[in-house]
């Protein structure tokens, strides 16, 4: 009796490890709190990073800060055979495009691709951001460390560079500082439609905008949570029909809930939890908070999926602020306030998230959902290239999580015995050889 329990559980223990890539667990290792501290500290010293601030000086202002971040990329590159492509994105912004482009002002990002092995066009993304800004949003001189809002996010992704560029994968990935954020996601914009007209295959892209701040100004500390927003459906499609077919189509088959952008949400949620269930994910169903945006939104806006990743309580005191005190209160955005332990799990969770995904097969396309009035729900989908099988999800319709799962395999058809179509949503993964899988697709096509 006593050997069959053991038999057993040494069953479960194999079951769960060969779901799991002792790869990534090193990855969570390797990210550095002290590589982000002096990233953090580095980008807070060059006084202002504001996106129409100084760019000849050599040490203050966005230009020699979007130096200094192309010098480190070019550095982790020459540190791995040349591995990363590093160059300077940038589009001209005219003066009075908006009223805090006070200025004609060249928009630059800093973006390295790390080239995939076996699908050098497809992207995974992470972004921070370079630019900063103090309580007046044209003001380019005064002093905005901007250490929180966005040299977070921003060493995130230098930091995700150095980790994983000691590894190869299938898919390509980019490490982007974006610019002009505060003045309004000229960044983002830049790079999107640059991404479109070069027709590069996005997978997703990690935008993190403040991944440092642990104390709230609600006066809640909390060091685990963070918060993964995403937009509902795709917003690229702008056709009165299209979109009236559209709507018609998610009222009688779901999928309000369930576009591309919220799929990537899923993925960074569920491998947050697979290997590092300490922390705390928190989905929330919107594009960014209440009436607000973020360099992602570029990207959404051209049909790409892209979420926002940052920390769950916010400090306002500490954010678009002049350094100044007031009332006993130390306002600004200053390097002590970030908590750069927090930092570090959130880059992990990106870098995780993208050595996942860098090394899954292709979603698979067309997934078809059919089974109604029948006792069972039935699939049918295209196959892709270098997925081992397919891994058909389901969930109650109130649940955020894909909770139930069946691998079925290299087929391209399966029926789901006993469950019925009616009481949940369903999706479909490709599952590479190495077990890393793909997004979920939502099934966009249903049969008889
Ligand atoms: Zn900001």
């Amino acid at each position: 009796m006593k050997t069959t329990i053991i038999a057993i559980a040494l069953l479960f223990s194999i079951t769960i490890e060969a779901q799991t890539d002792p790869k990534i667990y090193d990855i969570v290792d390797a990210v550095s709190e002290d590589r982000l501290r002096n990233d953090v500290k580095k980008l807070a010293d060059f006084g202002t990073r504001h996106t129409l601030s100084d760019t000849l000086s050599e040490t203050r202002g966005i230009g020699a800060a979007r130096r200094w971040i192309k010098s480190e990329f070019d550095k982790i590159s020459s540190n791995c055979n040349d591995c990363l492509e590093v160059f300077y994105q940038k589009d001209l912004v005219e003066k009075g495009t908006n009223q805090r482009i006070v200025k004609d002002v060249m928009v630059v990002n800093v973006v390295a691709i790390q080239r995939g092995t076996k699908y050098p066009n497809r992207y995974i993304i992470m972004s921070g951001d370079i630019d900063s800004r103090v309580s007046d949003p044209t003001d380019y001189t005064t002093d905005s460390p901007g250490a929180n809002d966005n040299a977070t996010g921003m060493a995130g992704a230098m930091e995700a560079a150095r980790v994983l560029s000691k590894y190869k994968f299938e898919n390509s990935i980019i490490y982007v500082g974006l610019s002009g954020e505060e003045q309004g996601l000229f960044g983002g914009q830049g790079l999107a439609k640059y991404a479109k007209e070069n027709e590069w295959e996005i997978i997703g892209v990690l935008n993190n905008d403040m991944i440092g701040n642990i104390t709230g100004v609600d006066g809640v500390v909390d060091n685990r949570t963070f918060r993964i927003f995403s937009e509902p459906i795709t917003t690229d499609i702008t056709d009165p029909k299209t979109l009236a077919r559209q709507a018609r189509s998610r009222r009688f088959y779901g999928g309000e809930v369930d576009g591309i952008s919220r799929q990537l949400a899923r993925y960074v949620h569920k491998t947050t939890k697979t290997y590092m269930p300490e922390m705390n994910p928190m989905m929330v169903y919107r594009l960014d908070r209440f009436g607000r945006g973020g360099h992602h939104r570029p990207f959404n806006d051209q049909g790409f999926a892209g979420i926002r990743i940052m920390e769950a309580h916010e400090n306002y005191t500490q954010q678009h602020q002049d350094i100044r005190t007031e009332n006993g209160i130390n306002y600004g955005d200053t390097f002590e306030h970030v908590n750069f332990p927090y930092c570090k799990k959130l880059t992990a969770v990106n870098a995780i998230t993208m050595a996942s995904l860098a090394s899954a097969p292709p979603s698979p396309k067309e997934v078809g959902i059919g089974g109604i009035v029948e006792a069972s729900a039935k699939f049918k989908w295209n196959k892709v290239e270098g997925a081992k099988g397919y891994k058909i999800y389901w969930r109650d319709t109130t649940s955020p999580t894909w909770d139930n799962s069946r691998y079925v395999g290299d087929i391209s058809e399966f029926t789901l015995e006993g469950i019925v179509i009616d009481n949940y949503f369903f999706g479909i993964s490709a599952v590479g050889a190495n077990g890393h899988e793909s997004l979920v697709v939502f099934p966009n096509k249903i049969f008889r």
